[in-house]
């Protein structure tokens, strides 16, 4: 009698994983052309570069969580179904942590550029607020910030068109405030979710905690002394998407 021996090299490249790995990196391929292709607004931006992503560490996990089950001898082993439940949450994880680390960086390369203001800048530095702000290229009237390795603050065109200086800086110094408002993220489950789910940083730019937006609003005021631009800069702003 011989031992069974669950893992053996040629079993890798089964048809099933082999169609599988294709389709996943063909949609891979297409998130990086779409978001080439088209000019999409920030949060579609970020869901290619999430599913991207996603779809390219898909198939790594999938054969390596294949050699992992075979080489223990586990039940996984040539059972896609378990080894997608098993790779998917790996991939998902991996794609979280690489864009936690470069997406602003990736953001960057879709060719945003730096944010140029010689007045806000003087303002900002000057109170030490060196946080790096980029220039998205939309229509539409957005601010979001990244708090990630790399933090950073982007302002579309759109918002920079219909504020004036000193509204801009009130929406920038806002966004500032969320960068630095590390109390909350550390709170331990809001914290896990953020880091383990790509989606909930997509769902993070729409700035649901209302307590957080006040510290923000307050932030600004305090660094400004008035609460008149962030107001007007936020009544601009929702009367832009209200067509008025
Ligand atoms: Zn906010």
């Amino acid at each position: 009698m011989t031992t069974p021996t669950c893992f053996q090299a040629y079993s890798l490249v089964s048809y099933d994983k082999i169609i599988i790995s294709a389709v996943f990196l063909m949609i891979s391929v297409m998130s990086i052309f779409i978001l080439k292709k088209y000019s999409l607004s920030p949060k579609m931006k970020i869901l290619a570069i999430y599913s991207h992503l996603l779809f390219l560490f898909f198939p790594v996990f999938i054969l390596s969580t294949h050699t992992v089950c075979g080489t223990l001898c586990m039940s996984c082993y040539n059972n896609l179904p378990a080894l997608v439940a098993y790779a998917l949450p790996s991939a998902t994880m991996a794609t979280a942590v690489t864009g936690f680390f470069f997406l602003p960086a990736l953001l960057r390369l879709n060719g945003n550029r730096k944010f140029r203001n010689r007045w806000i800048e003087n303002f900002l530095w000057g109170r030490g607020l060196w946080e790096k702000i980029y220039t998205i290229d939309s229509a539409k009237p957005v601010a979001f910030s990244f708090r990630g390795f790399r933090s950073a603050i982007f302002i579309s065109m759109g918002m920079q068109e219909i504020l004036n200086k000193r509204e801009l800086e009130a929406v920038i110094l806002h966004e500032i405030a969320h960068i630095r408002q590390h109390s909350s993220m550390l709170k331990i489950s809001n914290f896990v979710f953020r880091i383990f789910s790509p989606f909930y940083i997509i769902a993070g730019f729409h700035h649901e905690n209302k307590r957080e937006e006040m510290e923000a609003d307050n932030f600004a005021m305090k660094i400004q002394g008035t609460r008149k631009y962030i107001k007007s800069s936020k009544k601009k702003v929702s009367d832009f998407y209200n067509h008025k």
